[in-house]
C-alpha cells in the first residue's frame, strides 16, 4: 500500500469511528449519515486514492473543477457544494449527483428551466445562513419561510433539504444552536402542506461534524480531517 493511500486509510478509519460514536448519541438510524469527501483541495491522487478507500461521493466547490474532475471519472457521485453562477447551471446539472449550495430563488428557477429544457430532476439542497453573518451565501430563514410557496412551485427538480455552514470560531453553544436552528427549520418547512419531504441535512465540516451529527446531519462535507499527514 502507498503511504498516501495507507495514511488517508487511517484517517478515514477514525474519521468513521468518530461519525459513528456521533451517530450513536443522535436519534438517527444506523448508516444515517453520509461522509461526502471534499476535494477542492486536492490533486486528482487523492482523489483516486479515495476511491480504491471505497469512497463514492465526493464534494467541489468550484463548477469549473467539478467538470473537469467529473470528466475524469465519471463513475463518482459528484456533489456542489459551493456557489453555482446561473450561466453553469446547464453544463453542471447533467453531472450532479446532488446541489448543495442553492442560496437564492432566482438560481432555482434557473435550475427548474433548465432541468425541464434537458428532461433531468436535478436533487437539490438550499443553502440557509442560520447565523446571519453578513459574509455569507444563503437564504435568511426569514427570506426562505416567505419565498417557500414560490419554491414549491418548482417542478422539475427535487428539493430534497437543506445545507448549512457554521460560522468559524464559534463557541460551542453557539455551534450547537446553528445546526438545531437548521433541523427546526426545515421541519417547520417540511409541515407545509404542500411540500415534499426534505430528508437531507447537510451539515458539519472537519472542525464540527460531530456536533452536527448529535443535531440530525444525515451528511456531512469533510476535507482537512480526511487528509491530515496526507503530505498533499
Ligand atoms: C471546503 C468546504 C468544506 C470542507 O471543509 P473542511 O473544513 O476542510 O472539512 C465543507 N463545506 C463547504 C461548503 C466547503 O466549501
Amino acid at each position: 500500500m502507498s503511504t498516501l493511500l495507507a495514511r488517508l486509510k487511517a484517517n478515514l478509519d477514525s474519521v468513521q469511528q468518530r461519525m459513528e460514536a456521533a451517530r450513536g448519541r443522535s436519534s438517527l438510524a444506523a448508516d444515517a449519515v453520509q461522509l461526502l469527501a471534499v476535494t477542492k483541495y486536492v490533486p486528482l491522487e487523492a482523489v483516486e486514492a479515495l476511491a480504491e478507500l471505497g469512497i463514492t461521493h465526493v464534494g467541489e466547490s468550484r463548477p469549473q473543477q467539478l467538470l473537469e474532475r467529473a470528466a475524469w471519472r465519471p463513475d463518482l457521485h459528484w456533489h456542489l457544494i459551493g456557489h453555482l453562477q446561473r450561466n453553469k447551471v446547464r453544463a453542471v446539472l447533467p453531472q450532479i449527483e446532488l446541489i448543495h449550495s442553492v442560496d437564492s430563488v432566482r438560481l432555482l428557477k434557473r435550475i427548474d428551466e433548465i432541468a425541464a429544457e434537458l428532461a433531468l430532476r436535478p436533487r437539490v439542497l438550499l443553502e440557509v445562513n442560520v447565523s446571519g453573518e453578513t459574509v455569507k451565501d444563503g437564504f435568511e430563514p426569514g427570506s426562505l419561510r416567505e419565498a417557500w410557496p414560490e419554491i414549491l412551485q418548482c417542478q422539475h427538480l427535487e428539493l430534497a433539504g437543506c445545507m448549512t455552514m457554521a460560522p468559524h470560531h464559534a463557541s460551542a453553544e453557539n455551534l450547537r444552536a446553528v445546526f438545531r436552528n437548521l433541523r427546526a427549520l426545515r421541519d417547520e418547512l417540511q409541515s407545509h402542506p404542500a411540500s415534499p419531504p426534505l430528508p437531507e441535512l447537510s451539515m458539519g465540516m472537519s472542525d464540527d461534524f460531530e456536533v452536527a451529527i448529535e443535531e440530525g446531519a444525515t451528511i456531512v462535507r469533510l476535507g482537512s480531517v480526511l487528509f491530515e499527514n496526507c503530505d498533499l
